[in-house]
């Protein structure tokens, strides 16, 4: 039973209209429908590379080139349109490159029983581009929770009360990168009042949803030291040369612990990828990528989240009934594909660390003996 339900009261926070955002600590400044009394629930603290070990198979078959199904994939609702422009923005020059488009109902109907029988078994509900921009959101849902997928939706917020089907998620992440409304306004090039939209919003849903992990994910920014948005790839498109008027969110970082369990969420504070990150990597080959993939809207499969529009193993997941995806998987082109990928032109590797598991610890290197891996 959740330690949450009875600390709800019913009193909803309400703005006065026309009133312009201020600084400051804006919850403060807002009525709580929320008062925790304890802390959101901590699971014990395991390395996130651990997670590897229960895919033993994924990673026998990387080792023999026999593929087994992506464990987890993104899906994609929206390609190449944001309500927001973040200066580090990963996925800014993908976005960038492609036209804007939604994913249809029917793809996503089909999405749920595919993924299931073809072996996948989570679903992170994300893009190059806001996901709830997509209206329809609730049928890919509805499709994966069907089908018994995992299921995580990572999201800007803006427009969280389209989502109604919240509870079927395991996990909801909220790309907050802020504290207070002048520093969310200034970071994300849109008004403050939508600052204080995202914060309702959170407050519903934690209200509707009180088992749901709600994180208040946040990526502290250097405008010096972090790579920014047209540093990502050198073949997708550069969006702008202008001078980046932004500094930081260092401060509002600070009080992240506070404001996330103030909302009764789980607070998730990563660093921007530094500039020089590729030039770190202690791995030549990419041997990570048969453990995702992306199904994106415009019905392309990508290998990869933080290499979208490069590495693409078809145009149309839908071809031939859906059967030519899992028909191309482990093939000759998809070895190649993988065969064709130079990591350090990756800037911003999420996988870096389960790259260099694979190729010094799970197989055999010319630095593997330094692993000293039979000492367990
Ligand atoms: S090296 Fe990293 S970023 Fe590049 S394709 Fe492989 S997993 Fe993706």
């Amino acid at each position: 039973m959740s330690a949450f339900p009875q600390q709800f009261s019913r009193q909803r926070a309400s703005h006065s209209a026309g009133k312009p955002a201020e600084d400051g600590p804006d919850l403060l400044a807002l009525p709580h429908i929320y008062a925790p009394v304890s802390e959101p629930p901590q699971p014990p603290e395991v390395n996130f590379a651990a997670k590897l070990l229960r895919h033993h198979e994924n990673i026998a078959g990387i080792q023999t080139g026999q593929f087994l199904p992506p464990v987890m994939v993104d899906v994609d609702l929206v390609d190449g349109v944001c309500n927001l422009d973040c200066a580090w923005c990963c996925q800014a020059q993908s976005r960038a490159s492609r036209p804007a488009r939604y994913m249809s109902e029917e793809t996503m109907r089909r999405l749920g029983p595919f993924c299931h029988n073809w072996g996948v078994k989570a679903w992170r509900i994300s893009g190059d581009s806001e996901p709830t921009l997509n209206r329809n959101i609730d049928v890919l849902i509805r499709s994966g929770q069907d089908a018994g997928i995992d299921m995580g939706l990572i999201t800007n917020g803006v427009f969280l009360e389209r989502l109604t089907t919240a509870s079927a998620l395991t996990y909801l992440g909220i790309s907050l990168d802020a504290t207070t409304s002048s520093t969310w306004s200034r970071l994300k090039r849109s008004p403050a009042s939508n600052f204080r939209k995202i914060i309702d919003n959170v407050k519903q849903v934690r209200q509707e949803c009180p088992q749901l992990d709600i994180c208040i994910k946040f990526v502290r920014f250097q405008a010096d030291e972090s790579l920014g948005k047209n540093d990502f790839s050198n073949s997708l498109s550069v969006l702008d040369n202008s001078p980046s008027n932004q500094t930081g969110n260092g401060e509002d970082a600070e009080q992240l612990d506070k404001f996330s369990r103030d909302l009764g969420c789980r607070p998730i504070l990563k660093e921007a990828y530094p500039k020089g990150l590729a030039d770190s990597y202690v791995f030549s080959r990419c041997n990570a990528t048969p453990l995702g993939g992306v199904f994106d809207a415009s019905h392309n499969f990508h290998l990869c989240c933080d290499a979208r529009s490069v590495y693409v193993l078809t145009d149309d997941y839908t071809r031939d009934d859906w059967r030519e995806l899992p028909a191309l998987w482990g093939s000759e082109k998809h070895q190649q594909l993988i065969e064709s990928i130079i990591p350090r032109r990756c800037e911003g590797c999420a996988k870096r660390q389960v790259n260099e598991i694979l190729q010094h610890v799970v197989m055999s290197s010319h630095c593997s003996s330094d692993y000293q891996v039979n000492f367990i």
